[in-house]
């Protein structure tokens, strides 16, 4: 039976709460606020637009935020310990035992010089003490659960050896050998070619259920959250602006912006034709407004929509959303 950390029902949620960044130069924060539960066990998807602060929000929980991102406030938190306050060693000793990620490049997230066996074997020897021969094994049993074709031949390979689909799941393999509590998935499929998307997105979902881990997926895509999470959360202009579980997101959205999102998505079943639209474009961070960001592209703005804040409104176990024009609705 495999050394590596046993399976067991994490008790903790990981917790950002209320987390802002900034950037040198700029004078509005990149994240503004960022406020998100992911339940231990559970699957919530994050989604949005490019540039909106999706994969600023998982690197922060990584500690791999540039050099350069301020933090200016907020927490990331597991239990009583704040990740970002963690130094350089407390947080090698987090990731891979802790959190595992999966990015969107597999190409670039392997060391082209090293062999797919030593690179995923190195946390079980290093840190975890696995002699080996023993850590080869759990490396081989992972690969195998991730449906490599020739696992150990997998192992022996450098990653230019490899498909990109084959390289994504050996990342998964990877990022989950030590049986983390969590897993964090920044649009793991984006980069792929279309036939093998659903092959490796089924293979990410089968292994976070099977060890029990909290997945975090990240992605622009409403209809594949929707397939996949059990929760979703919409970011626009670094903030959060509606959450809740997924059925609720898709069946009665309560933020301009996820309406606009939903009807813009295509769908197999939907009317022929031209899809709706979001006017405009996301702001540029320097852009923003000091209200609703969304505010130059929502049809239902109003005159002080640009300068005050819309508060949360809090739908109980429904989740909530940030917009007090359609918080009136019935
Ligand atoms: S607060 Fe105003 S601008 Fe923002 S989404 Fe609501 S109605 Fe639109």
């Amino acid at each position: 039976m495999s050394r590596a950390k046993r399976v067991s029902a994490p008790v903790l949620d990981l917790v950002w709460d209320d987390l802002r960044l900034r950037f040198p130069g700029q004078k509005n924060p990149v994240l503004d606020g960022v406020g998100l539960r992911l339940e231990a066990g559970r699957t919530l998807g994050l989604l949005g637009e490019s540039g909106s602060g999706k994969s600023l929000s998982t690197l922060a929980a990584l500690g791999l935020l540039p050099r350069s991102a301020i933090h200016v406030g907020g927490t990331i938190r597991l239990g009583d310990t704040d990740l970002l306050s963690l130094d350089a060693r407390a947080r090698r000793r987090l990731l891979g035992a802790t959190l595992g990620a999966v990015f969107q490049d597999p190409s670039t997230a392997l060391n082209p010089y090293l062999t797919v066996g030593f690179q995923m074997s190195e946390g079980l020897r290093r840190i975890d003490g696995i002699p080996g021969r023993e850590a080869r094994e759990i490396c081989l049993e992972a690969l195998e659960t991730c449906r490599i074709r020739e696992p150990r031949r997998a192992l022996r390979s450098r990653p230019h050896e490899l498909s990109g689909g084959e390289k994504q799941r050996v990342l998964i393999a990877m990022a989950t050998v030590r049986h983390p509590d969590f897993l964090l998935a920044d649009e793991p499929t984006t980069a792929l070619d279309v036939a093998t998307r659903g092959a490796v997105l089924e293979v990410l979902l089968e292994r976070g259920h099977d060890l029990g881990m909290g997945l975090l997926l990240v992605s622009h895509d409403i209809f594949l959250l929707g397939e996949c999470v059990e929760q979703m959360a919409v970011m626009y202009a670094g903030r959060i602006v509606e959450s809740g579980p997924t059925r609720r997101l898709l069946t009665s959205p309560r933020h301009p912006y996820t309406r606009g999102l939903l009807a813009a998505a295509p769908r197999l079943e939907g009317p022929r034709g031209r899809l709706p639209e979001i006017p405009g474009h996301p702001p540029a961070v320097d852009e923003r407004l000091p209200g609703c960001p969304f505010a130059p592209r929502c049809s239902l703005a109003l005159p002080s929509c640009a300068q005050e804040r819309p508060a949360w409104v809090s739908l109980g176990e429904e989740g909530g959303f940030a917009c007090p024009v359609t918080e009136t609705e019935g």
